[in-house]
């Protein structure tokens, strides 16, 4: 292949990731959005494998059908609830992979080194050793995450040593003096080693203490940190679409951080700091809090549904979990059949992805026109009648505004305390991520429908036709 021809393939490859992040900004493009994306790796992995004069091609095709079996199995095989663990996982593997490949790097130079070759430039060696670092903080940061998101009992809480702050700060430290002694020896590959051993150690640190609540930054950042390692990975080895590519989920991963930052009204150094208050024992009693609770039924919320003009529904991570997406939109054609309009509220962090919500509503088919984010219909939802909270906890808990102490203080959330009537659908009284408990139960105009949410929502549905 041509050098003109390889860079020429290697700018259609950036052209179509870039097509692709634009389309992946909308539902309703965001599977076009995939295969061009697809479609600019494969172009990318396709010239990049027979234009850099390999000899025997039989290691490289075995590793890819292992490969491509591993991750069709996975990608087709995982249910929607945990896709972000298999996300994590992903930015865990890209870290590792970079890692491997800097470090291949530094043994190839060596040993072209000692059979008389020049040693790499020192840009090469930093950016190996760079690449070495943040490789390894990715791969274990993000196999913590995944164990925290997994639900591993031993990861489930948050994990501080004596002084964490200052061990962090250590091994930073140290991981930068042996990054420099890595390149000051040439790219020695034994430094490179140790210093990836530190890094490791500062992976897991980071993300150890961090608590549940937190948890869509840590995967966001993770995502940008193995886009950083990717991008660093094309310096060691001089391939531009590498750096390319990398930058570009390096950079998006950044600005989701920002975006899911916000959301969770935490700051980007609290994060990157894991400055986080765990949820303490020492908040409001839970069974003091739920005394004076109502239940409600089916029938009953038909019967008040029946009547209602604006129903508001706040879909959470228990509508992933019930599955109940489409018998929640037959419920919405239903009332709309009754002269009623339906909207959903989104929260940007419901569910346990970014975008959670908004894929499985997609899946069942409703109109995007009828997804509202919060900050458009929060201001609104004092005029709604009834507000059906399904499966969501943390992101509707009046807590976070009215409560400085709670571990969710500030965080944004979907008024919906403000509307007429709330039905909260949940099967019991347990807590969200969070692990806190949530005063809209407890309200005089909430009633709680405690039930599986598909089979609450099937169930009203029935009995609406019934009326
Ligand atoms: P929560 O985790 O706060 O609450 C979910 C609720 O769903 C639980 O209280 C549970 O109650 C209920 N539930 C579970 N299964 C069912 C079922 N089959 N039928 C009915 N209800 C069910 O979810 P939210 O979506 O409100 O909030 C998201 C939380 O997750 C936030 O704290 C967020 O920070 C965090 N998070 C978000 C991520 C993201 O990127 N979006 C990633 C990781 C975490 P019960 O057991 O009683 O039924």
């Amino acid at each position: 292949m041509s050098p003109t021809f390889i860079k020429l393939a290697y700018i259609v490859s950036a052209i179509l990731f870039i097509f692709g992040l634009k389309f992946m900004a909308h539902p309703r493009t965001a599977v076009k959005g995939n295969r061009f994306g697809a479609a600019g790796m494969g172009l990318a992995v396709f010239v990049t494998l027979f234009s850099s004069g390999i000899s025997g091609y039989g290691l490289i095709f075995l590793g890819a059908v292992v490969g491509i079996a591993i991750g069709y199995y996975l990608a087709t095989s995982v249910e929607m609830t945990g896709m972000p663990e298999l996300v994590a996982l992903f930015n865990g593997m890209g870290g590792a992979a970079s890692v491997l490949v800097a470090g291949a790097e530094l043994l190839r130079s060596q040993a072209a080194h000692a059979n008389g070759a020049n040693l790499s430039s020192t840009d090469a060696l930093i950016a190996a050793a760079l690449t070495g670092v943040i490789g390894a903080v990715t791969f274990w940061g993000s196999l913590i995450a995944w164990g925290k998101l997994a639900e591993l009992p031993q990861l489930k809480k948050p994990i501080t040593l004596p002084n964490h702050q200052m061990v962090n700060a250590g091994l930073a430290i140290a991981t930068f003096f042996l990054a420099w002694f890595c390149v000051g020896a040439g790219g020695s590959f034994g430094w490179y080693f140790v210093m990836a051993i530190a890094a490791s150690a500062l992976g897991v640190l980071l993300v150890t203490p961090i608590g549940g609540a937190d948890m869509p930054v840590v995967i966001a950042l993770l995502n940008s940190y193995s886009g950083l390692a990717a991008s660093a990975t094309g310096f060691v080895i001089n391939n531009s679409v590498l750096i390319i590519s990398g930058a570009l989920v390096g950079a998006s991963g950044l600005i989701l951080t920002q975006i899911m930052c916000k959301a969770m009204n935490r700051s980007l150094t609290n994060v990157l700091f894991g400055k986080i208050e765990a949820p303490s024992g020492d908040g409001p009693d839970a069974d003091e809090m739920y005394a004076t609770i109502r239940r409600t039924s089916p029938d009953d919320v038909a019967m008040i549904l029946d009547t209602a003009q604006r129903v508001v529904i706040v879909p959470g991570y228990g509508m992933a979990v019930a599955q109940a997406q489409h018998a929640t939109r037959d419920l919405a054609n239903l009332l709309n059949a009754n002269g009623a309009t339906v909207e959903y509220a989104i929260h940007p962090v419901a569910g346990r992805m970014p975008g959670h919500m908004n894929v499985l509503l997609a899946e069942a088919d409703v109109p995007y026109e009828q997804l509202l984010e919060m900050d458009d219909i929060n201001p609104t939802l004092g005029t709604v009648d009834v507000a059906i909270v399904l499966g969501a906890n943390d992101v509707v808990n009046p807590s976070a505004r009215n409560d400085p102490s709670s571990p969710i203080a500030g965080m944004p959330i979907i008024d919906v305390d403000k509307a007429r009537t709330v039905v909260v659908i949940k099967r019991s009284l347990s807590p969200g991520f969070a692990g806190i408990p949530n005063p809209l139960f407890a309200l005089d105009n909430t009633l709680m429908l405690f039930s599986d949410g598909k089979k609450a929502i099937m169930d009203i549905s029935s009995a609406m036709k019934e009326l």
